[in-house]
C-alpha cells in the first residue's frame, strides 16, 4: 500500500503565529507519518489522490476530556443530574464495576470510533476504569485498534466488591495499581507510538504525603508528560479548590490539565496561568450538570483554556458541538447581562475562530503538543479532516468564511476523510473496518458487539440497589445533601 497520500486542490486552513486562521487553495502531501509539503501543483509517485476540490482541509480536532469506555451506556441520562449520573453511569466504581474487559474493549472502541468518526484525531482518555490490570490493557488494546492518537491518562479506579451487602475495594492506590503502572510506563508508547501513557488523579482526599509521593513518581521515575483532574467549583463538590490544593503541594506545573473549572476562583485562574498549566472544558456536560456557565471564553482562563466532550454516554461526541454550545452560550449569557440590565450590546463575544482555535491548536497546546498537532503545517502529524464545503449544510459559508462554515453550520455528516498519523481512518465519509484478534471488523461488526455488550451489562444493572448506590457517590464524593433543592 502506498505510504503517501495527495489531497489536492483543497482549502487548506493554517494557523500563523498569533492563531489566525488563513484559508488557503493549495494541495497538501502526506508522507509516512507526516505533513511533508504545503503548496500549489504537487504531485508524488504511488500516491493515493484525493480529489478535494469543493472541500475545507482543517486540522484534526484535539478532545482534551473525554470517558471513552462508557459506550454501552450511553441514552440513559438525558434527564439526569449528577445526583442520578453517577449511580445510574460513569461514577466508575457503581455501575461501570458491571464492566468486563471485554465489555471495556467494546465500549473503548465504539467511543474511538465515534471520534475520528466526528474528526477527532487526539483525546485525553480520563479513563476511570481500571478495575482490573485486565480492564486497563482492554481498553488500551481498543484505543490502539481504532486508530486514535490519545493519552490514555490511568484513574486508580476503586472497584465495588459486593452490591449486597454493599462493600468497595477499601485501597483507592493498591498494590496492583502500583505495579500496573510502573509496567504501562515502561512499555509506552502504544498503538506504533500514537496512544500515551497519563496520569488522571481525583484523590485530593488523600494525605499530602501520599499525592506528593504518587506526583514525584509519575514525574519522575515513570516520566509520564500528562496528569489530569477533574475540578469544578460549586456547593455540590464543596469549596475545596484543587488548583490550590496542587499549588500548595508545589504540584502545580505545566504538564496539569484540569477539567471543567465552572466556578473556579480569581486566584484559581492566576496560578493556573503562572503555572502553565492548561484546561479542558466540556459546554455540553457542564451545561446539563449544572456546573454553572463554562469557562472557556471567560477572560481570566481563556487563553490556557481547550475543549472535551467529557461523555459520549450522556451527550453529543463531537467537538463540532462542543464548539458550537460553549461559544453560543458564552455569547448567550453575555447577551442576557445586558437584556437584563435594560441595555443592548454593542458587540458579540468572541468569534468562531476562537471556538475553532480551542478544539484545535489550544488543545494541542493543552497537552504539549504543539510542536506535532493541533495545525497544518510542514513537518507536523499528518491528523486531518476534510469537509465538503458543498454539502447542504455547509455550501457558500465554505467560500465565504470556511471556519464558520465549521464551527457553526457542519456536522459530522459533512465530514468525508479522517486521517490520523498519516492513515486514513474515515474515507468518503465512512469509517474504515479495523482489525480485532486478525479479524477485519466494519463499524457495524463493532455496533453488534456494543449491543450484545450492552444488553448482558443491562441484565446486571437491573438487579442493582441503585438508592444505596446513589448514597454512596454522595458520601465517597463529599457531597452537601443539604444544598439539593427541588426550586430556589
Ligand atoms: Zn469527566
Amino acid at each position: 500500500m502506498s505510504s503517501s497520500i495527495l489531497l489536492r486542490n483543497g482549502t487548506v486552513l493554517m494557523h500563523d503565529a498569533n492563531d489566525h486562521v488563513q484559508a488557503v487553495k493549495t494541495d497538501l502531501l502526506v508522507v509516512g507519518a507526516h505533513i511533508t509539503k504545503i503548496g500549489p501543483g504537487l504531485s508524488a509517485p504511488d500516491t493515493i489522490l484525493l480529489d478535494c476540490t469543493g472541500k475545507i482541509i482543517s486540522p484534526g480536532f484535539v478532545d482534551t476530556h473525554h470517558h471513552l469506555w462508557g459506550t454501552q451506556l450511553r441514552g440513559r441520562h438525558a434527564n439526569d443530574l449528577m445526583l442520578d449520573f453517577w449511580p445510574k453511569g460513569m461514577a466508575g466504581f457503581l455501575t461501570g464495576s458491571l464492566f468486563t474487559e471485554r465489555d471495556i474493549f467494546w465500549g473503548e472502541l465504539g467511543g474511538c470510533m465515534e471520534a475520528i468518526d466526528s474528526g477527532t484525531t487526539m483525546v485525553v482518555d480520563h479513563a476511570n476504569m481500571n478495575y482490573s490490570p485486565a480492564h486497563s490493557t482492554a481498553a488500551i488494546s481498543a484505543i490502539s485498534t481504532s486508530g486514535l492518537r490519545a493519552y490514555f491518562c490511568y484513574c486508580p479506579t476503586p472497584r465495588v466488591t459486593s452490591w449486597s451487602p454493599f462493600e468497595m475495594a477499601t485501597s483507592f492506590m493498591p498494590d496492583w495499581v502500583q505495579s500496573q503502572l510502573v509496567e504501562l510506563a515502561a512499555e509506552q508508547p502504544f498503538g506504533d507510538g500514537r496512544v500515551q501513557l497519563g496520569l488522571a488523579f481525583d484523590g485530593y482526599f488523600l494525605p499530602k504525603d501520599v499525592v506528593v509521593a504518587l506526583f514525584e513518581q509519575v514525574r519522575g521515575p515513570l516520566g509520564l508528560k500528562l496528569i489530569t483532574s477533574h475540578y469544578v467549583h460549586t456547593s455540590f463538590f464543596g469549596s475545596r479548590s484543587v488548583v490550590s490544593i496542587l499549588n500548595s503541594y508545589g504540584l502545580l506545573q505545566e504538564d496539569v490539565l484540569l477539567s471543567h473549572l465552572n466556578g473556579a476562583l480569581p486566584e484559581d485562574a492566576e496560578q493556573i496561568k503562572a503555572a502553565n498549566a492548561h484546561i479542558g472544558c466540556t459546554p455540553e456536560s457542564e451545561i446539563q450538570m449544572a456546573f454553572g456557565h463554562p469557562v472557556c471564553f471567560r477572560s481570566d482562563l481563556h487563553d490556557v483554556a481547550s475543549l472535551g466532550v467529557d461523555c459520549h454516554t450522556s451527550n453529543s461526541g463531537d467537538m463540532l458541538s462542543q464548539m458550537r454550545l460553549g461559544l453560543q452560550n458564552a455569547r448567550g449569557a453575555r447577551n442576557a447581562d445586558f437584556v437584563a440590565a435594560g441595555k443592548t450590546p454593542r458587540t458579540l463575544l468572541s468569534t468562531a475562530e476562537d471556538a475553532f482555535n480551542l478544539a484545535t491548536i489550544k488543545g494541542a497546546r493543552a497537552v504539549g503538543m504543539e510542536a506535532e498537532i493541533g495545525s497544518i503545517a510542514v513537518g507536523k502529524r499528518a491528523d486531518l479532516v476534510v469537509f465538503d464545503a458543498e454539502s447542504p449544510a455547509m455550501v457558500c459559508a465554505g467560500e465565504h468564511d470556511p471556519v464558520a462554515a465549521i464551527v457553526l453550520h457542519a456536522s459530522v455528516r459533512d465530514i468525508e476523510t479522517v486521517i490520523v498519523d498519516g492513515k486514513i481512518r474515515k474515507a468518503g465519509g465512512k469509517l474504515a473496518a479495523v482489525e480485532v484478534d486478525g479479524k477485519l471488523m466494519e463499524w457495524k461488526d463493532v455496533a453488534r458487539e456494543l449491543l450484545k455488550s450492552r444488553e448482558r451489562i443491562e441484565e446486571e444493572y437491573k438487579q442493582l440497589d441503585l438508592e444505596t448506590a446513589r448514597k454512596t457517590a454522595l458520601r465517597v464524593f463529599g457531597v452537601d445533601g443539604s444544598t439539593i433543592l427541588d426550586h430556589i
